[in-house]
């Protein structure tokens, strides 16, 4: 009898369906099953970039697209050579997904509807006998002979096991005690608020060009600057937050000072 291997994959986001597609195109002796703890997969993806899923962007050189990762850019380079943007979009059309490229960049399937995206990996993991159990939530993972994956009181045994569960305390806790290091996670890709909001009757403005700098930092980013009734975001703040994420966790810091904007402001008459 053929003696098939089992892989479970933890979590039913991009990155377990990505996975599973992946393996399962590569290795047809293989049985894949994918616990997923909500009703649905793929939830995030059917939200993301406002309900269009930005699925890439137009950067085909790898070591500029390094540069858009604040952490852990030098570890990021290899894998980009193996899989990259281009590789994406080979992905997507090679499953009859057409993409469009917008000016700016940024790259996203020709309906401007993520469940293009959404149907797609779905249709190709049913196509590839790729299994998945939703409201499966893993409570703990065990190492035996084989690795032991305990989701709603059940065990499920397994030859390989893939975490794709995004940010999960549960899951964090249950790798920590087969003694993997976690690196405590800090929040990024934020929006700063403000007690006092000095700029709140200038909420909704958007500034083309700022440059934005945190205090006692070498953090400064430039950019599109959006003004909210609460504080600062758009892309410059976004990125800023990003960048400085680890610097702001371990500050505990919400302060940061102006550079340019405030002669922006008065000269677009906003003062
Ligand atoms: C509003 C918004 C817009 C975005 N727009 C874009 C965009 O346009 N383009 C882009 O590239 N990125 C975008 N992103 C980021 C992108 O959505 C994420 O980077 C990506 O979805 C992460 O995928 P993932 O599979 O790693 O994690 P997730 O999507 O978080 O998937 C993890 C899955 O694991 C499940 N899970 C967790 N714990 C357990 C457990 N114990 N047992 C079983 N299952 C578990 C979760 O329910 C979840 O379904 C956006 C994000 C947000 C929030």
């Amino acid at each position: 009898m053929e003696n098939r291997k089992k892989l479970v994959i933890v979590g039913g986001g991009a990155a377990g369906f990505m996975a599973a597609i992946t393996l399962a195109e590569a290795q047809q002796n293989i049985d894949i099953i994918i616990l997923e703890q909500g009703n649905e997969v793929l939830g995030k993806v059917r939200i993301s970039g406002g309900g269009r899923c930005n699925v890439t962007h137009a950067c085909y050189d790898v070591k500029e697209l390094v540069k858009f990762y604040p952490r852990g850019n030098k570890e990021l380079l290899s894998p980009f050579f193996q899989f990259n943007c281009e590789h994406t979009i080979d992905f997507f059309e090679s499953k009859n997904v057409t993409l469009k490229t917008e000016d700016d960049g940024r790259i996203f399937p020709t309906t401007d509807d993520s469940m293009t995206i959404v149907n797609c990996l779905k249709n190709e993991a049913t196509k590839l006998g790729i299994k998945i159990i939703l409201q499966a939530k893993v409570m703990q993972i065990s190492i035996e002979e084989k690795f032991e994956i305990n989701y709603n009181n059940t065990i499920l045994k397994a030859d390989y096991l893939l975490i794709a569960s995004g940010s999960n305390n549960t899951i964090w806790n249950s790798l920590k005690s087969l003694k993997h290091t976690i690196i405590e996670p800090v929040p990024s890709l934020f929006t700063f608020n403000t007690k006092n909001n000095l700029f709140r009757d200038l909420s909704g403005i958007s500034i083309p060009s700022t440059k934005i700098k945190i205090k006692e930092s070498a953090f400064e980013t430039n950019g599109i600057l959006l003004i909210t009734h609460t504080g600062l975001s758009g892309p410059v703040i976004l990125k800023l937050s990003a960048f400085g994420a680890r610097f702001f966790g371990r500050k505990k810091l919400s302060v940061f000072y102006f550079n340019k904007l405030d002669k922006r402001i008065k000269r677009q008459g906003h003062n």
